[in-house]
């Protein structure tokens, strides 16, 4: 019997989350239950999401930032069809074709900043892994400089410089030569560059975990600072890059940043195929590929597959055909006003931080009594567990995506395709306000969502110690979380 994908899927429906449960990741499904994000969607469409039912969802996560031209794009959908009805050879590997010639080309055209060489990879975490070893290889010196609260990836070099332990636990040892800096702080650049090891500084312009955005001017006076100390000057535009932030890069509204390594990723692929580029300063690549015999001294199997290579450049053409970073302006901002405007309504709300769309809402401790007590106890428990209380009830009760991406602070984020809607804005506004409505209610509601994965998912020997540190919150954690009732809802968790 020949393969049949519709019929595939047709005799599948419904089981997704069983099979993903018994042979991909039982852990993650038992995550998404949990906090209510089982769903299980069977079409998409731009900035939508739809479930067999017919419920429309707003995605405000946008696959983490890879949907910048929406889901299912037509104009992307169709080169892709094209190219696989063109019968056109990929992955030759001894040959050159078109296709990654003019994508670097357009790439090199948008980004300019003299990053004339590209090296295309398959996602974010490869290119930054291509970044550290060019960066070692260019300088002859072994250190790499990221900030603290920094997200790069994970696989082993990456991870090396990740800012948020939970990610680095367990992995241990990382490799050395990374040291870490605080965010956003000049005088400690230039104090680590003084030693005179330092190959590279890897920097977010913004970043992710947390949407922490550097002041004016950090940027520029880094790149600075990093070539007077012979280092390269790395941005990591993954997640920013490709219209996110209102421009193509987020560097493009920073002043005179002079980039020595420019990372992409994320967007690039249309939301379809993964797709990433390292583009770099023609004087890094001669040192990386030097000689004839080095030619590919880098490289990887599916590097410049033909779909990608595709991807990339629809997605490059429909960003522009749309006006989507102007989009991304203009929403954004739209988006901004909104929060700002109710922020003295909501004590919770605390600093609002945004850029294009990409946008952090961070939470603060409330100040009346009651609401802080409450604040303090869920901190007990987890750092990140009061954004939970956003997250759930604006998917329970609004259909709508959003995440967490805080360390220690509290941040709902967002990051939805660039092709949302004024009308879009006013439904998430009105959904946030009725959810920050509810929060503002203790006990209440959306309380008993984080009761709920706090008896589920926190282990008791977790949740001691930092309960113990706040000795005056320990007998009301304990009481809210009730020791009887914790029994029945674990026993039940493992049904
Ligand atoms: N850098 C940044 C800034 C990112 O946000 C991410 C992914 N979240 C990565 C690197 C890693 O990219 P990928 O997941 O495609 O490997």
């Amino acid at each position: 019997m020949s393969f049949d994908l519709a019929q595939l899927q047709a005799t599948h429906r419904g089981a997704a989350q069983s099979l993903h449960r018994d042979h991909v990741n039982p852990k993650w499904m038992q995550a998404l239950k949990l906090i209510g994000f089982d769903h299980e969607y069977v079409r998409a469409e731009s900035q939508y999401l739809w479930d067999a039912k017919g419920n429309r969802y707003l995605d405000m996560i946008g696959g983490y930032a890879v949907c910048n031209v929406g889901r299912n794009h037509p104009v992307i959908r169709k080169a892709l069809t094209d190219f696989l009805a063109s019968q056109t050879p990929s992955m030759v590997q001894f040959d050159a074709s078109i296709l990654p010639g003019l994508l670097a080309r357009q790439l090199k055209g948008r980004v300019g900043r003299d990053l004339d060489r590209v090296f295309f990879t398959n996602s974010g975490t490869e290119g930054i892994e291509a970044a550290i070893k060019f960066s070692r290889c260019a300088t002859g010196r072994p250190t790499m400089l990221y900030e603290k609260g920094a997200f790069h990836g994970l696989s082993t070099g990456a991870l090396a410089m990740n800012g948020c332990e939970s990610f680095r636990s367990g992995f241990e040892p990382h490799p050395k030569d990374f040291r870490a800096l605080p965010f956003n702080d000049l005088v400690s650049l230039e104090r680590e560059l003084a030693r005179g090891d330092v190959a590279g500084f890897v920097v977010e312009p913004i970043q992710g975990k947390g949407v922490n955005v550097h002041s004016y001017g950090f940027l520029a006076e880094a790149s600075a600072l990093c070539h007077r100390h012979g280092a390269l000057f790395v941005v990591d535009e993954v997640q920013t890059g490709v219209g996110r932030t209102g421009s193509f890069l987020a560097i493009d509204q920073e002043g005179a940043v002079e980039p020595d390594i420019v990372v992409l990723s994320k967007g690039l692929s249309g939301g379809y195929v993964p797709v990433g580029a390292v583009m770099t300063k023609t004087a890094v690549w001669d040192k990386v590929f030097s000689r004839l015999d080095r030619a590919i001294v880098h490289s990887s199997t599916f590097h410049m597959s033909g779909l990608a290579m595709v991807a990339g450049l629809a997605t490059l053409s429909v960003l522009e055909d749309e006006r989507l970073a102007e989009n991304a302006t203009q929403i954004g901002a739209l988006l901004r006003n909104g929060l700002e405007a109710m922020k003295p309504r909501f004590e919770f709300i605390g600093a609002i931080r945004q850029r294009g769309l990409m946008i952090g809402i961070e939470f603060a401790k409330p100040s009346s009594l009651t609401l802080r007590m409450a604040w303090r106890m869920i901190h007990a428990l987890d750092d990140n567990l009061f954004t939970q209380a956003v997250t759930i009830p604006l998917m329970q009760d609004h259909r709508i995506l959003s995440q967490v991406a805080g360390h220690a602070i509290p941040v709902l984020k967002l990051t939805p395709p660039l092709t949302i809607s004024s009308d879009d804005v006013t439904d998430f506004l009105g959904a946030f306000e009725k959810t920050m409505i509810g929060i503002h209610r203790f006990p209440g509601p959306a309380w008993d969502a984080l009761r709920r994965i706090a008896l589920n998912s926190l282990r008791p020997n977790n949740a001691a110690p930092k309960i113990a540190q706040e000795l005056d919150v320990h007998q009301a954690a304990s009481e809210w979380l009730g020791e009887s009732d914790t029994t029945d809802q674990r026993t039940d968790s493992r049904k």
